[in-house]
């Protein structure tokens, strides 16, 4: 988000204060570079000692890393070619972890129901085969939805809703609410489709239909972001992507070419206050200084930046305080062997079943280069909380963490011996 106040700024010769030095914040400055005369113009605060916010490895023993955060990036759309472009220009290429659209981790994705692991459909085969996790087979469901009426005003609606209403119950709690809990740690009967899906509630938009709308979209070719690695990954069929070393590389590269660029990095200095001078320049105040700049961009918390914003941002404020986050517990663990219940991405688990996790990432499947070295062990990872956080676990500053890794190891234990 950036913000400044009236006339014209000259993007080469402006001064920019970047909030955050988060994959967002660094990826600004980033792109910044191209369009400033001067890179020292760029200043990126940053209130932690380390950069790369929420994308953080840890290393294990003999080489083994756990991603804290994010453990792939996609490979396709906008952002995910923008990002392998990055990557490339980085000179990152010889460290990325690719995985293709066959591989068994892009293919198989499991949903827990009733102590067992169900496969999610893939392919035509198996919409028309019944699947151990629906009562009868897609196929009838997926005739009928082009001839579900359309909304009448296009409003918008929670994902549960619209696909209770367009496809059937069973999809809405099968589908719609493990896939909400493993991309947003959100509740399925909250979140809205128009922002978290905003394809598919155009599919309905203009084609009146899902089906219709995947069949009869035309993407136009879009070439606005070009590079090798983005051909690469086409070619290859990359569905996601990684990184030797973990997903750290990426902001720590970015932060050693900015700096070698001239970018400024203020750390440990967290941003307390944005204010408008009367020339409309900017002030970035923290507690013991402040810089004056003609853009600032922010790479913060929704809730954070509300704090900060100049006070008669009223309703920008209340727009971003309305942006609700959850907690997330995550929970690496390493076992010796192969122990993951069958070869795939993972698995989620809908929120009417009792399991105190949202899901478990299979991440040695996905990413075998950043096991151990020497003998076979297994990495995964065990999503825990998000909206339901508070209610099972208590207040996140009070919750012990060797309650959490106890609940970890039970579940992902216990549904190991589980297979379908
Ligand atoms: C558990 C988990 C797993 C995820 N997995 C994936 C995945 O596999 N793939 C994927 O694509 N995405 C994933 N995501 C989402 C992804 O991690 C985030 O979208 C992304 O990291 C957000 O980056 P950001 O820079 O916008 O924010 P952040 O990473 O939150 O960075 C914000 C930065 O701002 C700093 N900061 C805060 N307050 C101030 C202040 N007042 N002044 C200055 N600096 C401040 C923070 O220290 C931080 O460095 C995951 C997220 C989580 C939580």
């Amino acid at each position: 988000m950036a913000v400044a106040r009236g006339g014209h700024i000259s993007l080469s010769s402006g001064k920019f204060a970047i909030l955050g030095g988060g994959i967002s914040g660094l990826a600004a400055a980033y792109h910044l570079l191209d369009k400033v005369k001067d890179p020292s113009n760029i200043t990126v605060l940053e209130s932690s000692d380390r950069v790369g916010g929420w994308m953080q490895s840890c290393a294990g023993e003999n080489g083994a890393v756990f991603e804290l955060g994010p453990r792939s990036v996609r490979a396709v759309g906008k952002a995910g070619k923008a990002t392998l472009k990055i990557a490339h220009d980085l000179g990152l290429e010889r460290s990325i972890l690719s995985v293709p659209s066959s591989h068994p981790a892009a293919r198989n994705r499991f949903i827990y129901s009733q102590g067992s692991l169900h496969q999610l459909p893939v392919g035509i085969l198996s919409i028309i085969k019944k699947q151990s996790l629906f009562s009868k087979s897609l196929l009838p469901t997926i005739l009928r939805e082009p001839f579900v009426r359309g909304k009448q005003d296009n409003a918008d609606e929670t994902v549960y809703d619209f696909f209770k209403r367009r496809m059937s119950e069973e999809v809405a709690e099968y589908i719609s609410d493990p896939l909400c809990r493993g991309i947003f740690a959100g509740d399925t009967r909250l979140l809205s489709l128009k922002s978290c899906f905003p394809p598919v509630y155009q599919y309905e938009n203009q084609h009146g239909s899902i089906v219709k709308g995947v069949l009869f979209t035309k993407e136009a070719p879009d070439t606005s972001v070009q590079s090798p690695l983005v051909e690469r990954a086409k070619n290859e069929h990359w569905t996601i992507w990684s990184l030797q070393g973990g997903m750290q590389t990426l902001p720590d590269k970015l932060h050693e070419v900015l700096k070698q660029r001239g970018v400024n990095f203020l750390m440990n200095t967290p941003c307390t206050a944005v204010n408008f001078k009367p020339d409309g320049k900017l002030t970035v105040s923290w507690p013991k200084d402040q810089i004056t700049v003609d853009q600032v961009i922010s790479g913060l918390p929704a809730q954070t930046l509300a704090n900060i914003l100049p006070k008669d941002c009223v309703e920008l404020a209340s727009e971003l305080r309305n942006i609700q986050a959850t907690t997330a517990g995550v929970v690496n663990l390493e076992y010796e062997g192969s122990v993951v219940p069958m070869e795939g991405f993972g698995y989620l688990v809908p929120s009417s079943e009792p399991l105190q996790v949202l899901g478990i990432i299979f991440d040695s499947c996905a990413f075998p280069e950043n096991d151990r070295r020497g003998q076979k062990t297994t990495r995964i990872t065990v999503m825990m909380g998000g909206h339901w956080f508070n209610s099972l676990f208590g207040h996140p500053d009070s919750v012990d963490p060797d309650h959490l890794q106890d609940i970890a190891i039970e579940t992902a234990e216990k549904n190991a011996r589980h297979s379908h």
